[in-house]
């Protein structure tokens, strides 16, 4: 079974976010990580594949990112909770990309690995956008479970639990197939130390858009259907109100306050 996991490398939420000039995210400037939320399609593709291999089954799970030249640490990451090897496709051209253009490339770079199961997280940190794996689908003409809580496979069938909010939904696809998984769908794993270990050997490709067979000019800004047209810094944190309660009124003065922005 072969499982191809997509994970993002993301700007750190603890560092100082910055956008460049063409409002696009300053992503070299600053520290970056493998995306959170796909810390839990990663957990999710090493438990197929342990449970494939405890039934006899032979799996590999490779990890793919598109991004700058920082993107390799989260394949390192990655590796180091246990996926086998790591495809990295680096391309200046890509800068600025919309999920639009993502898509393409992750799905030419899809095209070249075997592939029976391809998995996703929810959404990314930064974007957050959630249609990649939608997107991913359409383009691999492959069925799309998404949203999945909790994940089952059966042979060559791949059932998902989708918790919403009035309902909750199984969704059942044959593989080859994509898959995304929810912040829900169990703790991800920490890297063991023999992990960390074993990933400095792993192997690490790196891919051009050349190498995938895609024009230049179908991806980047200038390709880009959509523009992040104006960016605005939130404004700092105030300190807040600090309600002094010498006189037995903090318990009104905290309902009004509740009342005042509506809370109650
Ligand atoms: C603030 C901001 C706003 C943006 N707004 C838009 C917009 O309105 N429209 C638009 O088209 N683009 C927008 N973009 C660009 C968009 O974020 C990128 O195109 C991105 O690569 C895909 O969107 P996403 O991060 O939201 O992915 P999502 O759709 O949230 O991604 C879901 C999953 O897809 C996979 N995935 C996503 N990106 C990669 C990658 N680079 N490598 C490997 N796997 C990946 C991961 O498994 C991830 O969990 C925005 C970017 C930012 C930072």
């Amino acid at each position: 079974m072969n499982i191809v996991v997509c994970v993002k490398y993301v700007p750190d939420a603890t560092g100082d976010r910055k956008f460049e000039s063409d409002n696009t995210v300053d992503r070299e400037g600053v520290d970056g990580l493998l995306s959170e939320l796909d810390e839990y399609a990663v957990e999710q593709s090493l438990q197929l594949k342990e449970k494939l291999g405890s039934d006899g089954g032979d799996s590999e799970v490779t990890v793919l990112t598109i991004g700058p030249a920082g993107a390799v640490d989260a394949i390192r990451k990655a590796l180091q909770m246990g996926a086998d090897k790591g495809v990295h496709v680096q391309d200046d051209a890509i800068a600025g990309s919309d999920a639009f253009a993502t898509s393409l490339v992750l799905a030419e770079a899809v095209k070249k690995l075997p592939h029976d199961l391809v998995v996703c997280g929810m959404a990314s940190t930064d974007g957050g956008m959630g249609v990649v794996p939608a997107m991913l689908s359409e383009r691999l003409g492959l069925p799309g479970a998404t949203l999945g809580s909790s994940i089952e496979l059966d042979g060559q069938t791949l059932k998902i639990r989708r918790d919403g909010d009035t309902a909750t939904v199984t969704v059942e696809a044959t593989l080859p197939a994509v898959l995304s998984v929810t912040d829900q769908s169990g703790e991800a794993r920490y890297p063991s130390f023999k992990g960390i270990m074993a990933a400095k050997k792993k192997p690490v490709e790196t891919w051009s858009l050349a190498d995938l067979g895609v024009d230049a000019g179908q991806v980047g800004l200038e390709a880009s259907y959509t523009a992040v047209e104006e960016t605005q810094a939130r404004p700092p944190r105030t300190a807040g109100e600090i309600v002094k309660d010498e006189d037995g009124s903090g318990a009104k003065a905290l309902v009004d306050f509740l009342v005042s922005k509506k809370f109650v």
